[in-house]
């Protein structure tokens, strides 16, 4: 199995990104986790926070750390690769992601999308709903890897470790 592209916003990395992760190197022998650079949305973390969280998070030579902006396809040409591997949670993730996928092909007919279920214990954790919580003070231990919930701690304490 050749190598796959994981990409998304990781703001920031969740255990329902890892398991993903994990499970994905049992299929390929190489990921390229893309996070991608938005200008139009206010992140969280920046794209070296993001990059370095993920870093700390998966010690693992197979993956590959990388940000892209544009589109997705031609990040996907410039790296050689034509796999994209991407996670369902509910119903409600699959028509966002069809749409995608095919839009993907549309532009570039030889890429393909393959989707993975997410573990039953991560179902229901997003990034975003993570950084609603943690920004309210709510306890996110165990739905994040403990370096990202150190640096969310920080974040939300105005900076202070
Ligand atoms: P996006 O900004 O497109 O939502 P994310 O960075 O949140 O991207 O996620 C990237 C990919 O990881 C998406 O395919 C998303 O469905 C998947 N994903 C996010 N959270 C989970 C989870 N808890 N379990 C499985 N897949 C997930």
């Amino acid at each position: 199995m050749p190598a796959a592209i994981y990409p998304g916003s990781f703001d920031p990395l969740t255990n329902g990104h890892l398991s993903l992760i994990q499970r994905g190197l049992k299929m390929f022998d190489r990921l390229i986790v893309a996070l991608l650079v938005n200008p139009k949305k206010q992140p969280l973390f920046t794209i070296e926070e993001r990059v370095t969280m993920i870093r700390d998070a998966v010690n693992d030579p197979r993956i590959e750390i990388d940000s892209f902006q544009g589109l997705l396809v031609d990040y996907a040409q410039k790296k050689g690769v034509n796999t994209m591997l991407r996670g369902l949670r509910a119903v409600s993730d699959f028509e966002y992601e069809f749409q995608l996928a095919n839009m993907n092909r549309k532009l570039r007919p030889d890429i393909e999308t393959v989707f993975m279920m997410t573990g039953e214990d991560y179902f229901y954790v997003s990034s975003n709903l993570v950084r609603e919580v943690a920004s309210l003070g709510g306890n996110v231990e165990g739905l994040v890897p403990p370096n990202v919930l150190k640096k969310l701690k920080a974040k939300y304490s105005g900076g202070k470790p």
